[in-house]
């Protein structure tokens, strides 16, 4: 490890936190399968109930709404395909909308929707990632199973109008999902429950468990499940919970929710100075997103004429480590596809987007160092000597 590595890639992962960690201890000392019926399952199934009472608490709706899946690509995967199943089960037709910017855990299951026989639409947006307004009417109109678009945008921090398109959701009756894995401690979840009739949930990107995640499914809506057992959790993720999972998770997201004011001072002061100081030393840089409301937790520049990859290798040799975009595509050469959808494909492979992600506890002088190191790779690779002035 590089003596003062700066780790700036909170949107991909972040460490569990102490206070989860101390929470899950008693949990994960002792057998817990909340469906037996002796001492250690009831208290697995106390334990369980109680983590389920949080989660609703921070969402601030019936804790009858909350199940708990192994993690934010399952819940969309059971959101999407679950609502589709329910309706093919009713012998009706089957249409999937899903915006143009999701992460791959909704946008791939459309490959799923059309196995079953269901016709798929992909709802294009702007630069702010609004959905276009008359391809969101045109799609309302076809009835579809469920309409998908995230609360917050895992590349570039956008924050799409979950509250004005869950309304138009409503009005059209409906069902509106949303990818809220990058939203806690970043937007309010009240109002977010209150638009969105499904909402997946992380747990590891806010200091919680991998493979722990939450899908609130809204009384009386149908989901068909994807996997079949001993009908825990309402019998729509069936499967011997993780009780230790969902008690970490749990106390993530009641932490996240409560520190939310402060975490987002403290982060839009860290992306201001990270932005001042990139654009005043890269001419040319181009801030993504920055048409539109943004969570600061994210900053996604593209720097024009520069290999992405030799800038992220670079970047990680000095210390910091930051990705290009969402961390499962990282691998990828191709271009990413929320910037080709909000700046359009030329735009989008002009320049090497990087994206940087804060944590609590990243501080402003790490923010300043990584700037400086960020700019420095930046003019080693040689960037700034073919942009025109
Ligand atoms: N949705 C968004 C917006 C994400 O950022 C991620 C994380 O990469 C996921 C879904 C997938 O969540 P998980 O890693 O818990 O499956």
């Amino acid at each position: 490890m590089h003596p003062a590595a700066i780790y700036l890639d909170h949107a991909a992962t972040t460490a569990l936190r102490p206070e989860v960690r101390e929470k899950m201890e008693p949990v994960l000392a002792v057998p817990s399968n909340p469906s037996s019926l002796h001492r250690w399952g009831r208290r697995a199934s106390v334990a369980l109930e109680e983590a389920r009472v949080v989660v609703a608490g921070a969402l601030d709706v019936p804790p009858g709404e909350i199940h708990f899946v192994r993690g934010g690509t399952e819940a969309s995967n059971l959101a999407i395909l679950g609502r589709a199943g329910a309706i093919r089960a009713r012998g009706e037709g089957v249409r999937v909308v899903v915006s143009a910017v999701e992460h791959r855990a909704v946008l791939d299951t459309l490959a799923g929707v059309e196995a079953m026989g269901g016709f798929v639409s992909i709802l294009p947006v702007d630069p702010r990632c609004h959905p276009l307004g008359e391809a969101l009417e045109k799609v309302l109109a076809t009835s579809p199973a469920v309409l998908s678009l995230m609360a917050a945008n895992n590349e570039t921090g956008a924050l799409p109008p979950v509250t004005e398109v869950g309304t138009s959701c409503r009005e059209a009756g409906v069902v509106f999902h949303t990818d809220a894995v990058q939203a806690p401690g970043h937007i309010p979840l009240p109002p977010l429950a209150r638009s969105a009739d499904l909402i997946s949930l992380s747990g590891h990107k806010i200091g919680g468990p991998a493979s722990t995640g939450v899908l609130r499914v809204r009384g009386g809506i149908e989901l068909a499940p994807l996997l079949f057992g001993g009908g825990q959790e309402r019998g729509l993720r069936p499967g011997t919970q993780d009780v230790a999972g969902a008690v970490g998770m749990a106390e993530a997201l009641r932490l996240a929710e409560d520190e939310r004011e402060e975490n987002q001072r403290h982060m839009s002061g860290l992306a201001r100075l990270l932005e001042a100081e990139l654009r005043a030393a890269l001419p040319g840089l181009r801030v993504h997103g920055e048409e539109g409301l943004r969570s600061p937790h994210i900053v996604n520049v593209g720097i024009p004429g520069i290999d992405p990859e030799l800038l992220l290798s670079g970047l990680d040799l000095e210390g910091v480590a930051a990705s290009r975009g969402s961390a499962c595509s990282s691998g990828s050469t191709r271009p990413s596809h929320v910037l080709e959808a909000t700046l359009g494909a030329p735009e989008a492979r002009r320049s090497a987007p990087l994206r940087i992600s804060f944590g609590r506890e990243t501080t402003s002088h790490e923010v300043a160092r990584a700037a400086r190191v960020i700019v420095e790779v930046a003019r080693r690779l040689g960037a700034y000597l073919e942009v025109p002035a």
